[in-house]
Order: structure tokens, then C-alpha cells, then sequence
């Protein structure tokens, strides 16, 4: 599908607060690939997802995470999104004053601004996108997404409900255009409208442009996207990797087998 994958992870270890957490993760995700990354409570799955976003708390110790084969972990949150690495957040924040059109549109710009130009104290030397063109490009993303136009003049999360907030954030990514995604769904069991606005935009948004990865504990979400990838991780470390099929076996048949296996493994 494609030659060297957008998202490199090597040999990742990360400890948080001096206790390791990570023990060697490693996956590929490419453009046009849809990936989910499993495993039980614990296993370590939000650990990754925050040190990819650079979060000061997790000490990466060993391995790498490249991103068109540029290091991450040299690169500042802020670098790592303009550079196409888009982040879901599990809570996100509400913004009351700014409308979601303001901010995505400050958003989008800060994405094409050129990196000279920016997140060094000086001042861009382009505006970005014109008004009236964001105003088609949002109204195109809100049409995809089945969005009242409306919505786009409400306040950033304020008061949304948590369905609202997962389609803000699905419009975010409609408008920044990513090379990868990484939603975290973690373990706080959305409702099901939230589950089925994340999957319908990964559905609609999904192509051969953007590698995404969904991080569940459920395999509930994936009966509504299909992914191409399933990793199972287990104590810092994927244990097992298929396809569709295996978050099936997951469904059925829990994660504790996951887990004897790899005590088999590490027992002999
Ligand atoms: P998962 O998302 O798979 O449920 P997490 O990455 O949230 O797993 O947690 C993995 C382990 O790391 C857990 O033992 C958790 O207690 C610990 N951990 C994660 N984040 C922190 C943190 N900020 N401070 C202390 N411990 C943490
Ligand atoms: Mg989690």
C-alpha cells in the first residue's frame, strides 16, 4: 500500500513517574491503513498515546517513534500536529468565547503555515486561508459529516454533550486533514451516538490519504469500522497482531487467553 509508513514504532520503552510502562512496543501505520489497538485495562495503550503527543509526564528510556521519518520525539507537541499528526482527546477541553469555526480556522492555519515561520516568536509571514475559502471548506466537511451548519457558531465544547464533543473533534480532523489519526476511545464506554460519531466520520474521512488508529479497550467500536489491523497489547508490549478477526476472538473469548499465551512465552 505504501513504502515506508508514516508512523514508525521501534523498541518503545516508557516509564511514567520511574515505573516502566512501555517494554518494547513496536507497529506500523501507513496512509490508507486503519489500525486498532487493543488491549486491556492498564496494558499501557494511553501511555502511548500521550507520549506520542509528547506529554512532559512520560520519559521515553528506549526506542524511537518516527513520523515520515522524522523523530517525534525531537519535535514539540505544536511541531507534531502542523507535521500531520492529529490526536483525539479522551476529554476535551472546552473553549467558552471561542466559536469552532474561530478555532478551527486558527487550527488550519497554524497546520499550513510554513515551519520557519512558526512556533519561534515570529511572526508567520503568510495569513493562511482566506476567509470565505475556510467558510466553503468548513461548510463541504460539516455536509460530509451530516453537521448543521449552525453548530459551527457555538462555543468550543461548551456544554456540548459527550456526542457533541466526539463530532467537533471528528470535524477537527475533517479540516486539518492529518497523514495519521490517533483516537483514543480508552476505557470511559462512550454511548453509543458518540461510538457512531466517531465511526461514521472515520468511515467518511478514511482513504487512501490518512493511516488512522483507534486504541479501545471494546471491541464494540469495531463492529462499526472495520479495521485492517488489530494489535493486541498486553503489559507494555503487543502480544499478538491479525486482522478484523481477531478483535472477533477478542469479543468472544475475552483477553486472558492473550495473556496465557504470553506467560507460556515467558515461563518455559
Ligand atoms: P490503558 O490505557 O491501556 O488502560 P494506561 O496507559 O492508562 O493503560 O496505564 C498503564 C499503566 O500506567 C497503569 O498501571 C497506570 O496506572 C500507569 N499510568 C499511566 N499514566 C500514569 C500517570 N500519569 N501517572 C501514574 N501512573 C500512570
Ligand atoms: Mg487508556
Amino acid at each position: 500500500m505504501s513504502q515506508t509508513p508514516e508512523l514508525v514504532v521501534r523498541g518503545l520503552h516508557v516509564a511514567v513517574e520511574g515505573k516502566s510502562i512501555l517494554k518494547g512496543l513496536d507497529f506500523e501505520v501507513a496512509r490508507g491503513e486503519v489500525h486498532a489497538l487493543m488491549g486491556p485495562n492498564g496494558s499501557g495503550k494511553s501511555t502511548f498515546a500521550n507520549t506520542l503527543m509528547g506529554h512532559p509526564r512520560y520519559q521515553v528510556t528506549a526506542g524511537e517513534i518516527l513520523f515520515k521519518g522524522r523523530n517525534v520525539l525531537e519535535m514539540q507537541p505544536d511541531e507534531r500536529s502542523r507535521a500531520g499528526l492529529f490526536m483525539a482527546f479522551q476529554y476535551p477541553v472546552a473553549i467558552p468565547g471561542v466559536s469552532i469555526a474561530n478555532f478551527l480556522r486558527t487550527a488550519l492555519n497554524a497546520r499550513l503555515a510554513p515551519p520557519e515561520t512558526n512556533g519561534t516568536g515570529t511572526v508567520p509571514a503568510r495569513r493562511g486561508i482566506a476567509p470565505k475559502e475556510f467558510r466553503a471548506l468548513l461548510r463541504e466537511k460539516m455536509a460530509l459529516l451530516r453537521m448543521d451548519e449552525a453548530v459551527a457558531t457555538r462555543y468550543l465544547n461548551d456544554g456540548f454533550s459527550g456526542g457533541e464533543k466526539k463530532r467537533a473533534e471528528i470535524l477537527q480532523m475533517a479540516v486539518l486533514k492529518p497523514e495519521i489519526a490517533i483516537l483514543d476511545e480508552t476505557d470511559s464506554g462512550l454511548d453509543i451516538d458518540a461510538l457512531r460519531v466517531v465511526a461514521d466520520g472515520v468511515n467518511a474521512l478514511a482513504g487512501p490519504d490518512m493511516g488512522v488508529l483507534i486504541i479501545t479497550h471494546y471491541q464494540r467500536i469495531l463492529n462499526y469500522i472495520k479495521p485492517h489491523f488489530v494489535h493486541v497489547m498486553v503489559d507494555g508490549r503487543i502480544q499478538i497482531s491479525g486482522g478484523p478477526e481477531l478483535a472477533l476472538e477478542l469479543e468472544s473469548r475475552g483477553y486472558d487467553w492473550v495473556r496465557e499465551q504470553q506467560e507460556e512465552v515467558e515461563t518455559p
